[in-house]
């Protein structure tokens, strides 16, 4: 019997090493790999560069504590404000302290004006995380139930929806903050338009909310612009990082600007790994590495090729409800739950991910050529195909 705690319903397959796009396991079987561990690889598996930086920051320094100044730190927050438009980052390990961070802040900006309930509002179908108040944020019982009681503060509104929101706050008079994401990923790839986009820009400036852009799955090049919220030419007042900014090394951001930012001082927040020497060359590395080769502007026309070509392979089959996405988000929404697809696709030497049970989700690395949508259609769209006619 494994020791280790039964979190995951895991597939019987491991990994030996990776090349690019393509994952071996244990007998040499090769898998073309259209999922990057969720949003993560990237560059792929085992990028040279990344090797290299990643290995010569080991050789030097790994980790010396947020008690001192770490250059590599303040590098990569210069990146990340440079490439967003924001002005302070605070460095942490994963999405859900991202999150956490981000949370704090709306909560420690109402406090500032007085506020002593503040209250955040959040939407149907969202992912923020497994930590307390992260999950309560999250909009999908299944991650709630059992770890009653919630954490409160949340008002949730049906996505996009802006007269809900502003709804919300014709009634609730202690809301401080907006948080969404501009693509939801684990809600099965649905997107905030640009007019929604901009409404809410529009709502939050109006009545003084945080807007806080969880970019953690969306961000990092992966539609095409370097953050979800850049499609349509606005600004939040807080975004989110963790999953692809470390190609593999983990690591998360808190990114404010304007009104949020300069509100925590020494002792509101910490972390003790956060943004430690490693996790921020791994971040820099990945960041020069999308800017130097392109990776955003391939990553639309990869993306685009994996649509279309998924929509002829499936033109006219019944069971095919929507295939949708932006960049190297894709969702394929089937007319019933498709779990099983994941094993099939394994199989097969393929892998994907099933979410919001009907909508099969890819989220290849930004590596990904049109060469390997071809390889990724042609295998995908048969599966897809005998799936629906069982
Ligand atoms: C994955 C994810 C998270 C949680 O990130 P972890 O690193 O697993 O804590 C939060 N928000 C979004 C949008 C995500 O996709």
């Amino acid at each position: 019997m494994s020791h280790l705690m039964n979190t995951y319903a895991r597939l019987p397959v491991a990994f030996t090493h990776g090349e690019g796009v393509w994952l071996f396991d244990e007998t040499g079987k090769r898998y073309l790999d259209a999922l990057s561990g969720i949003a993560v690889s990237t560059l792929g598996h085992n990028h040279p560069r990344l090797v290299r930086s990643i290995a010569e920051q080991a050789g030097s320094v790994l980790h010396t504590s947020n008690l001192y100044r770490i250059p590599r730190q303040e590098e990569l927050g210069d990146r990340i404000a440079a490439l967003s438009g924001m002005d302070e980052v605070f460095f942490c390990n994963s999405g859900c302290e991202a999150n956490e961070a981000a949370i704090k802040l709306a909560r420690f900006y109402g406090h500032k004006q007085h506020i002593e309930h503040p209250e955040i509002i959040v939407m149907e179908n969202a992912f923020h995380g497994r930590t307390l108040a992260t999950l309560s944020a999250t909009g999908n019982r299944k991650t709630q139930a059992g770890f009653e009681p919630l954490v409160t503060g949340f008002v949730r509104v049906p996505y996009k929806d802006i007269g809900a929101i502003r709804a919300v706050g014709e009634h609730h008079h202690n809301v401080v903050a907006v948080m969404l994401e501009m693509v939801q990923g684990e809600g099965g790839i649905n997107i905030a338009d640009d007019a929604f986009q901009r409404e809410l820009r529009a709502l939050c400036d109006e009545r003084g909310w945080l807007l806080i852009c969880d970019e953690v799955q969306c961000g990092i090049g992966r539609t095409g612009h370097w953050f979800g919220f850049q499609q349509s030419g606005i600004k939040p007042d807080v975004m989110t990082l963790a999953k692809g900014l470390g190609s593999g090394v983990p690591i998360g951001a808190c990114v404010t600007s304007g009104r949020a930012a300069g509100l925590f001082g020494p002792g509101n927040h910490g972390s003790t790994f956060g943004g430690n020497p490693l996790a921020c060359a791994a971040g820099l590395t990945t960041l020069a590495e999308i800017e130097e080769k392109g990776l955003m502007e391939s990553a639309v026309r990869v993306g685009d090729a994996i649509r279309n070509g998924m929509r002829e392979a499936l033109a006219g089959v019944n069971g095919v409800v929507d295939i949708r996405g932006r960049g190297l988000m894709v969702g394929i929404e089937l007319d019933r739950p498709c779990g099983d697809l994941v094993r099939q696709a394994l199989d097969a030497g393929l892998l994907i991910n099933v979410t919001a049970e009907r909508v099969i989700r890819l989220l290849p690395a930004l590596v990904f050529t049109e060469q390997d949508a071809q390889t990724l259609v042609s295998q995908l769209a048969p599966l897809v195909r005998k799936f629906l006619s069982q």
